[in-house]
């Protein structure tokens, strides 16, 4: 038994070190990453619930890794995160966001308004010049503030409150929207709804995955975000959306928007240029 016991223990040992190389070679390459061109944008399509038509796109940056590939932002966002490169990466996301979507705008005016949604990360939100940076983004690609979202997660409006109302409130005057990411699953102080200046929820696809279950429990949390969202008249947008249950379902509590693989994946801007160019898409 201590036999095996040391021998799970050295296995232990080396994933634990094979993790803390990998990170440190990420840490490495993250820096290069932005200056060799590394990065790219896919979008995912976001479809009104009652129309069934693509209304909008969530932005999600990759890393096309020259030797590992592609790697999902998980495994680099964090890092970039603690590094302090985020403030680069996340402006150098927001101009390609808003350049990409200009592109569409251009290409599809008959789609208009297509909504452009963009992840901020918590350290962004801290950063002073924010909103001059967004408005920079617009104004060079001509990108409509109005047709921008911007999604922060819940665990980064609990701290900070005053200078994040602050930041908020400069992104607002751009006009601009702002959604409140993974909605559900921080810390659950509702307060922060009325004193954020916020447009949209986003229900976490731990909740959505209950939907279109006999147990009317397992979709009691949407059911309940949608009211609540009706009530201080905003937009929801269910994510993480995988079967024509979950469709159903959230049609019938009018939900606004599905974002999910049940829809699409995320796509390069190749294929959802062909796909917005297909005559049977909505
Ligand atoms: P998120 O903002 O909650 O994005 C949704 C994630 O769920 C995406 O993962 C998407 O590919 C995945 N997803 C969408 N539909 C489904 C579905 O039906 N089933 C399942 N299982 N997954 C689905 P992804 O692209 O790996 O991104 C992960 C997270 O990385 C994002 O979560 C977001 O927090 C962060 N992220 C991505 N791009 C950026 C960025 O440009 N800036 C920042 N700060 N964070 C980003
Ligand atoms: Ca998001
Ligand atoms: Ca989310
Ligand atoms: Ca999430």
């Amino acid at each position: 038994a201590k036999e095996a016991g040391r021998a799970r223990h050295e296995v232990f040992d080396s994933v634990m070190r094979a993790g803390a190389i990998r990170r440190l070679e990420i840490v490495n390459d993250l820096h290069r990453a932005l200056e060799r061109n590394q990065f790219v944008l896919h979008f995912q399509p976001q479809i009104d619930l009652r129309t069934n038509s693509l209304i909008g796109v969530e932005a999600l940056l990759r890393w096309v890794h020259p030797e590992r590939g592609l790697i999902p932002p998980l495994e680099f966002i964090p890092v970039a995160e603690e590094t302090g490169l985020i403030n680069d990466l996340g402006r150098w996301v927001l101009r390609a966001a808003c350049q990409q979507g200009r592109t569409w705008l251009d290409r599809f005016p008959d789609r208009e308004p297509l909504v452009m949604s963009v992840n901020l990360s918590g350290r962004q939100l801290h950063q002073p010049r924010l909103a001059e940076e967004v408005a920079a983004a617009l104004e060079d690609s001509g990108f409509p503030a109005d047709q921008l979202v911007l999604e922060i997660t819940e665990s980064v409006l609990m701290n900070d409150t005053a200078a994040t109302i602050h930041t908020l409130e400069a992104l607002k005057e751009l006009g601009v929207r702002l959604a409140i990411d993974d909605f559900g699953t921080g810390y659950s102080s509702l307060t922060y709804l009325q004193r954020f200046p916020i447009d949209i929820l986003k229900i976490d696809k731990s909740f959505v995955d209950g939907l279109g279950s006999a147990n009317i429990e397992e979709s009691a949390v949407t059911r309940t975000i949608v009211a609540l969202a009706k009530t201080l008249r905003l937009e929801t947008v269910a994510e993480g959306v995988e079967r024509s249950e979950h469709v159903r379902e959230l049609q019938s509590l009018h939900c606004d928007i599905g974002q999910g693989y049940f829809f699409a994946r995320p796509l390069d801007a190749g294929a959802l240029t062909t796909l917005m160019a297909q005559p049977d898409t909505p």
